[in-house]
């Protein structure tokens, strides 16, 4: 399987030369040539198999230059039951007939990008060691990020992670859990700002390309094609718990940000499972949501605040893949559109012709506000006796109004509630649960440095820790 760009340059990449990458030389995303096929056979014979074994049949349609064994034996390590909680690793939550939660957030930081980023910490550390090489992750997050990418990469060999925060934003569980750390490879900086400063300070490093180089600077954002291909998993360990025969459809929905999990429901429905519906489900923030529904594409000027914080994006970025496909993969369209029409206008329409052609893509969307939350939140636990988090009640408030007879619904648990406690106190006047070993998180010692919005000092502390 070789790799191209969205934006029309036809290189041929392997896997593994994508795999430390980040945005594709012309500014577009990597995907693969053509998405491998799975028919009914395939998927008769992949049903009975553990999650790890799943993972290694799927990640092989697409990674060609790490040896199956390897392979193989990175998945067993990876999806375990000492790490996610359960021998499903992705079980369903039945809330009532026909509908059922996909908990995806039982890894070590409570939310969803453990799934992939468990993953991607054993393939980074695979490749260097192959290549000899050594990489220094530096990142900007605003929680659940970070924190999973710290948690995949501790002890990690060859890696190093210098994790930017805004000083005093996270929640204190959220900060707990990743000052705890006290890997000698693991670097919180707590800067003096607010996200934004903390990404720009990314950026200003990442462009000096001469440091970039001298100090091996990279990333593990959510476009990283390994992260989605990780992704593309759980939709097929979903379907196969919900259905008994292969065949049946299964509708998902899908608490969304950037676009990189649904994106990966997307990549699923394309390799041949049935799926019904993708449901995307956005907050306030409803960038895709609009879209969807208009066929326009429109960046926010200003990301709103909410409650669920990890959806607040002003624009998604892994939602040009999706484009790609739909516009028949016409690199030039999508470079024009994306490259120039979005950089200089802030927008751009697709023509109501293609805007037809989203339902063949099984898409449709809906947006929650805080209101929908707290009654979502309060309905979850009276109605089905089950307590969810804020991003999983958009995703489950959508997915409501999206129920059809016949067509088991999904939706993707994205947090646990213990992560966003606040709210669910706001909603029902109790303190969520912890995960065992996790009740006195905030008072374990902290290794965290605190630092002004200052650009040098970030690029020092670097230099003095490699
Ligand atoms: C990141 C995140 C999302 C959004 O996922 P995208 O891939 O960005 O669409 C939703 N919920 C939680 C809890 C998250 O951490």
């Amino acid at each position: 399987m070789k790799y191209l760009s969205t934006r029309g340059d036809k290189t041929e990449r392997a896997f593994c030369e994508i795999l430390l990458e980040g945005l594709a030389p012309d500014g577009g995303l990597y995907l693969p040539q053509s998405y491998p096929q799975v028919d009914a056979r395939t998927l008769a014979r992949w049903r009975g198999l553990s999650y790890a074994d799943l993972a290694f049949e799927i990640l092989s349609l697409y990674i060609d230059d790490i040896p199956a064994a390897d392979l193989h034996e990175l998945t067993r390590r990876t999806y375990t039951e000492a790490v996610f909680g359960t021998p499903e690793i992705t079980p369903l939550k039945p809330l009532a007939p026909g509908l059922a939660l996909q908990a995806l957030s039982n890894g070590p930081t409570l939310a969803f990008k453990d799934m992939a980023m468990q993953l991607l910490g054993g393939l980074f550390e695979y490749e260097l060691k192959r290549r000899g090489e050594t990489l220094n992750i530096l990142g900007a997050t605003s929680g659940d990020t970070g924190s999973a990418a710290e948690y995949a990469m501790r002890g990690k060999a060859g890696v190093n992670v210098f994790m930017l925060s805004p000083q005093g934003r996270m929640s204190p569980f959220q900060q707990a859990q990743m000052f705890s750390l006290q890997d000698a490879n693991i670097h919180n900086i707590a800067v003096q700002g607010v996200f934004d400063d903390c990404q720009d300070i990314v950026k200003a490093v990442s462009n000096d390309l001469a440091f970039k180089r001298k100090y091996k600077i990279g990333t593990v954002n959510s476009i990283n094609w390994a992260r989605l291909l990780a992704q593309v998993v759980y939709y097929f360990a979903g379907y196969f718990q919900a259905t008994n025969s292969d065949g049946d459809l299964v509708s998902f929905t899908v608490p969304s940000g950037n676009f990189g999990n649904v994106c990966a429901g997307h990549v699923a429905r394309m390799m041949g499972l049935p799926i019904k519906q993708l449901v995307v489900a956005t907050n306030e923030n409803d960038v895709l949501d609009e879209f969807f529904r208009s066929g326009i594409y429109r960046v926010r000027g200003i990301t709103q605040e909410t409650s669920s914080p990890s959806m607040d994006i002003s624009k998604a970025s892994n939602f040009e893949r999706f484009v790609f496909d739909l516009l028949d993969r016409d690199g030039a369209r999508v470079k024009s559109l994306f490259g120039d029409t979005l950089a200089s206008a802030g927008r751009f329409s697709i023509s109501s012709e293609e805007h037809q052609r989203i339902e063949q893509f099984g898409f449709v969307s809906g947006s929650s506000n805080h209101t929908d939350r707290l009654a979502t939140i309060r309905k979850a636990y009276q109605d089905y006796g089950v307590l969810i988090d804020t991003h999983t009640a958009d995703g489950l408030k959508v997915a409501l109004q999206q129920l059809e007879a016949g067509v088991p619904m999904l939706v993707l648990e994205t947090a646990l509630p213990a992560k966003f406690a606040a709210t669910i106190v706001e909603a029902l006047g109790i303190e969520p649960p912890r995960p065992a070993g996790l009740a006195n998180i905030e008072a374990l010692p902290k290794r965290v440095t605190l630092m002004a919005v200052d650009v040098q000092a970030v690029k020092d502390f670097v230099v003095a820790h490699v």
